[in-house]
């Protein structure tokens, strides 16, 4: 049967193990590393040439991470801890592309990978309690689990502009930016997209553009990375406390530490106090905390909130020369700080002080159509030889949603969502047995630090997997009613708060036509993890756990 199906395809591979992974990015290693641990067999399908996800990607000029890189990095082998050495407090996508490279050669685990390939469906068969993958390069594989590493912001999001394909210069799209190198010195470039990748990539390109012209259609905050080197003996220092740095991550709302933990809410503070304390933290920068982190009502108090985005705003004229510039980069009042990702830069508002970049506002003036030489809006023309696309993901379910997953009797991933993506902790979907998802829309994911929910989400499952099988169960499957309260509940948490305000990607707001849906789980990473160690404590609650037998009737094999 399977190689009937490989015809055509003269690579194609048929494979049989124990559990199949979709994705080779920070989670899937990580997952490909665990399941060895036990004695467990993988097959994992990476549609990229190599590891990577994310890091693999996004390789636009600028692109670095966001969390302090030592708490962007792996936290399951001593030994990975002691010989890794950061060279920045914010590492570059080369950098970190080089540490995820390190990691699956040191832990051997590319031979587990078929890379070029991209999963197109997962079809659960009931009967033989059987996952089967296809891909696009002809492969079938069967496992008895399958579990999604398919990243949160990896389906890269591109506006349909009328006349694209006439554009005679060159076009780019930031997540999925060249490995050559794209010369870029002496060009008048222009780009679509003001969001945290439009903010990392905008200053790097004007170093080196004859002319930049940005396009923006929502102005954004942002702070001050202020990245730096990081010394070894400072990587040093951080590794000496390990264990005290990650039993104090789990107990952190967004699995991050090293600023301090808000314990006033901004009213109780003097004006002159808060401002002084807002300079404080805007003068140290780095990580996304800094300013939503000061006080505790911040997220949930719309005056509170008004106030530090007023000093942002003060902040964007104090830099910006021109008023006119200033006051199109200032975010609007009815935009909350927060509740669109909160990007930190490295001199993005100082660089519409270059003489060669120009901020063109397309909210006021849409941009019509492109044309063979640039760009028209409702009232002028733009003409460039390079233009970017920094225009976002479909987040947290496109990747997802771009597999045919469902099961032989008829339920589909498409379906199942088609009024919001509901999950069990992020981790499962009623109606699909044995499937799991890492960093799952109900998940923390990416309202926390990536990593820590991954090594969370993977020793979770891997914990799962262990309880079963000295069980003797072999199917797992969140209930409809543990799935429901659990959606209400994030949809609690989240609407107590001001992030679903924004047309933001985390609604799905930049996605024509997908369901507005405040996708993360927002009540905290330390909350996550208490009810999840309390689920697993009251047996897996919400879990249906059985076996397969053979009923007595029939050849059929049925669960008990
Ligand atoms: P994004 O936040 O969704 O931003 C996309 C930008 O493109 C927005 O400015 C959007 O405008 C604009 N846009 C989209 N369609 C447009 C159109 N038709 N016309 C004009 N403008 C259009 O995407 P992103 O910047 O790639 O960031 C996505 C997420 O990736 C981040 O929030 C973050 O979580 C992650 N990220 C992380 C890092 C890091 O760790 N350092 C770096 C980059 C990205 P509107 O705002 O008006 O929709």
């Amino acid at each position: 049967m399977f190689q009937a199906s490989n015809i055509g395809h003269e690579n194609a591979d048929t494979h049989h193990a124990d559990v199949l992974v979709v994705g080779a990015g920070l989670a899937g290693l990580y997952i490909l590393y665990s399941l060895r641990q036990r004695g467990l067999t993988a097959r994992a399908f990476e549609a990229a040439s190599d590891v990577g996800g994310t890091w693999y990607w996004n390789r636009y000029p600028g692109a670095r991470v966001d969390v302090d890189s030592v708490q962007y990095s792996y936290n399951f082998s001593d030994e990975l801890i002691r010989e890794w050495v950061w060279t920045e407090k914010f590492a570059s996508q080369s950098e970190l592309l080089r540490y995820i490279n390190h990691v699956a050669d040191r832990f051997d685990l590319r031979r587990d990978i078929r890379f070029n390939t991209r999963v197109t469906s997962a079809v659960f068969d009931e009967n033989a309690n059987l996952w089967s993958l296809k891909t696009d390069q002809g492969d079938i594989a069967t496992g008895s689990y399958c579990i999604m590493a398919t990243g949160s912001l990896s389906a890269p999001f591109k506006p349909n502009l009328p006349g694209l394909e006439s554009f005679g210069g060159d076009c780019y799209q930031t997540a999925t930016w060249p490995h050559e190198e794209v010369k870029l010195s002496g060009k008048r470039i222009g780009i679509i997209g003001t969001g945290s990748t439009g903010i990392q990539a905008i200053p790097v390109l004007a170093e080196q553009a004859k002319h930049l012209t940005v396009f923006q259609r929502t102005a954004q905050y942002t702070t001050p990375a202020r990245n730096k080197p990081i010394t070894v003996e400072e990587q040093r220092e951080f590794n000496s406390c390990h264990a005290e740095y990650y039993n104090k991550v789990r107990h952190t709302f967004s699995g991050v530490t090293g600023f301090p933990i808000p314990t006033k809410c901004l009213h109780e503070d003097t004006p002159e106090e808060r401002l002084a304390y807002f300079e404080k933290r805007w003068k140290e920068g780095g990580m996304l905390q800094s300013m939503l982190g000061t006080y505790t009502d911040i997220n949930i108090n719309a005056k509170a909130n008004e106030i530090v985005a007023n000093f942002v705003r003060d902040k964007i004229h104090e830099t910006v020369n021109d008023p006119e510039v200033a006051a199109l980069l200032a975010p609007s009042k009815d935009l909350p700080i927060g509740s669109k990702r909160l990007p930190i830069d490295t001199d993005y508002y100082e660089t519409y002080n270059r003489k060669n970049v120009t901020l063109v506002d397309v909210r006021r003036d849409p941009i019509e159509h492109i044309t063979p030489t640039g760009l028209k809006t409702g009232s002028a023309e733009y003409n460039f030889d390079i233009l970017i696309f920094a225009t976002g993901f479909d987040a947290m379910t496109g990747a997802l949603l771009a597999i045919d997953i469902r099961t032989e009797s008829g339920a589909r991933l498409q379906d199942l969502w088609s009024q919001g993506p509901d999950s069990y902790l992020g981790l499962m979907v009623a109606g699909l047995p044995n499937f799991f998802i890492i960093n799952g829309p109900g998940s923390p994911s990416v309202k926390s630090n990536m990593i820590i929910t991954i090594e969370h989400h993977t020793d979770w499952i891997m914990d799962l997997l262990d309880y079963v099988s000295v069980k003797g169960f072999d199917r797992i499957e969140a209930t409809k009613q543990a799935q429901n309260d659990w959606v209400e509940h994030a949809r609690e948490v989240a609407e107590a708060t001001l992030m679903p305000i924004a047309d933001s990607w985390y609604v799905g707001a930049n996605i024509p036509g997908k369901k507005r849906v405040y996708m993360p789980y927002f009540g905290g990473f330390d909350r996550y993890c208490k009810t999840c160690d309390e689920i697993v404590a009251d047996g897996y609650r919400g879990f249906t756990l059985s076996r397969l037998k053979k009923t007595k009737n029939s050849s059929n094999f049925a669960a008990e």
